[in-house]
């Protein structure tokens, strides 16, 4: 949105906030308009990477269709363990504030359900 839109010319900053005010309220209806997603996924690229971190892929680990695994967890070298198995049916998972991105699980999956990746 311009600020000239307002009245055809120009306009103070408090026209310009109320108008920006009254176009958001507008457009509360939908719970994250598509203008919010564009900021946020602005904001993310516009972000520093955080430090590498595993991610398990759910589609793929064998925990989460049902087969029994827990090579990730032996193989994580690091105390207490950054990732865990709970139940079968239940994909592994990372708690990024253990791990260190050493890729040690990934190497070992056999399902290659997990990666390495910046986070966030
Ligand atoms: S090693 Fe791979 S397949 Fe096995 S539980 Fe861990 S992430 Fe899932
Ligand atoms: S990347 Fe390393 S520290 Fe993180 S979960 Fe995998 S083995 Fe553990």
């Amino acid at each position: 949105m311009k600020a000239e839109d307002q009245d055809g010319g120009a306009c103070t900053r408090r026209d310009f906030f109320q108008s920006l005010f009254k176009q958001l309220a507008s457009t509360a209806g939908s719970l994250v308009s598509p203008a919010a997603k564009g900021l946020v996924v602005a904001a993310r690229a516009a972000a520093p990477a955080g430090p590498p971190r595993a991610v398990v892929d759910n589609a793929l680990c064998f925990m989460g269709q049902g087969r029994p695994c827990d090579g990730c967890v032996k193989a994580c070298p690091v105390s207490p363990k950054a990732v865990a198995v709970s139940a079968v049916g239940l994909s592994a998972g990372v708690n990024a504030a253990l791990c260190t991105g050493c890729g040690e699980c990934a190497k070992i999956c056999p399902a290659k359900a997990i990666a390495i990746a910046a986070g966030r």
